[in-house]
């Protein structure tokens, strides 16, 4: 099967330029490449007053939360079932605002991991999902939501301290399907008890998680809000920082010069206090206030320093919805980022961050994960949060969403 999209330009999501051609040629569900104009044989769909980019990825979203304000009610009041169901609708949100894949940063039970089965299986539709299983963390520490003495079946957080425990608890998220290890090196903003500047591993027990699943061949993520704990995470060999609140120019050098990716999620600290935080529980909205002029510094610093910047949203938190994603790129562009360095940090950077090499860019070869928006992200990125402007959207070559989607032959 040979099909064209004929578009006003290309951008390619490798962080080059858009280039001559408009039109986008692609076989059997892989790019061919960019041309000039449709060559014979192809079947062509015009999309002239659009733009054409790789599906956009999220590197941090919660699937199994909504952006309720009191999240851990519906997280510990309602059955794995109900949440996966709730979550598989959120995947069809996701696609709908051109999210071809997205990578999950830890949900209870395998509520996630299920997900991710049945939407590769075809079963329901939705992004290619990564996804972490529950999130390692210490007890008391930021993933560690239970009131002393209250045990609950579905934990989002799997509890384990000291290095010989935490190796069990990598291999347990692993035998449970993990695509990828999440941990906390960290507090946080969210739950009861933690301090975002706290660090709630010793370098040991880091280690000891971030080698075990190197050694099964899985990436790791850290939840690493303060200084010490951000740094802690970088030397015993993490792949990515998420939040990265308190980063001072010694850690980003650290991260720059081992090539650890950066994915701050601007939108969550952003959201949370959007409406003065209306609703939340009162230690939320102290400890967002605490960091969010510190997170937005250590954006624009990472970004001086040129540490490798992945957009992800933190969707699923207080008032972070599934949907609105690309708030990120517009809050990047914001404090400092170009369009296309937005739109690289949400493709190309993003799969690179994922370890996911056949995704992420339009080169040749590469699965056709593709959307067509109307009109040009690089005079104004917020037209990527407009689900309107939204023609067309790819997945190995086949339209799943977008206005247009029934237009594509296939
Ligand atoms: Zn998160």
């Amino acid at each position: 099967m040979k099909t064209a999209i004929v578009g006003r330009t290309v951008i390619p999501g490798d962080g080059s330029e858009p280039g001559e051609g408009g039109v986008l040629l692609i076989r059997d569900g892989r790019i061919e490449r960019v041309a000039r104009r449709v060559p014979r044989g192809y079947l062509a769909v015009d999309a002239r007053d659009c733009t054409i980019l790789p599906g956009l990825i999220d590197a941090h979203v919660h699937l199994c939360l909504g952006g309720e304000i009191h999240f851990e009610d519906v997280l510990f009041r309602d059955p794995p079932e109900l949440l996966a169901l709730r979550a598989a609708a959120r995947a069809q949100e996701l696609l709908a605002a051109g999210y071809t894949t997205v990578r999950d940063m830890g949900a209870p039970a395998r509520v996630v991991l299920a997900l991710r089965d049945a939407i590769r299986a075809g079963v329901v539709p939705g992004p290619r999902v990564l996804a972490p299983g529950r999130i390692i963390t210490a007890t008391g520490g930021h993933g560690d939501f239970l009131p002393e003495g209250v045990i609950h079946r579905w934990g989002l957080g799997l509890v384990a301290d000291g290095p010989d425990e935490l190796r069990r608890a990598v291999r347990t998220e692993i035998k449970a399907g993990a695509d990828f290890i999440k941990f906390c090196a960290t507090g946080g903003v969210l739950d009861p008890q933690s301090e975002p500047g706290t660090q709630e591993f010793t370098a040991a027990e880091m280690e000891a998680i971030v080698t075990e699943a190197h050694r099964m061949g899985r990436k790791v993520a850290a939840h690493a809000q303060g200084t010490g704990g951000i740094a802690a995470a970088i030397r015993a060999g993490v792949d990515t920082i998420e939040h990265g609140v308190f980063l001072d120019e010694e850690t980003a050098e650290l991260m720059r010069e081992r090539g650890v990716f950066f994915v701050p999620t601007l939108a969550a600290s952003h959201n949370l206090l959007r409406e003065g935080g209306e609703g939340l529980p009162p230690h939320v909205i102290r400890k967002a206030r605490e960091v969010g002029e510190a997170h937005r510094e250590s954006f624009i610093l990472a970004l001086r320093m040129g540490v490798p910047i992945v957009a992800g949203t933190d969707a699923g938190i207080p008032f972070c919805r599934h949907g609105d994603n690309a708030l990120e790129l517009a809050l990047m562009v914001e404090l400092g980022m170009s369009p296309l360095e937005a739109i690289t940090a949400a493709t190309g950077r993003a799969a690179e961050a994922l370890g996911l090499p056949t995704v992420g860019t339009l080169e040749p070869g590469k699965v056709a994960d593709v959307i067509a928006v109307r009109g040009d992200p690089l005079d104004g990125i917020d037209i990527l949060r407009d689900r309107g402007r939204i023609a067309l959207v790819l997945q190995a070559g086949r339209p799943v969403a977008g206005s247009e989607r029934g237009r594509w032959p296939g």
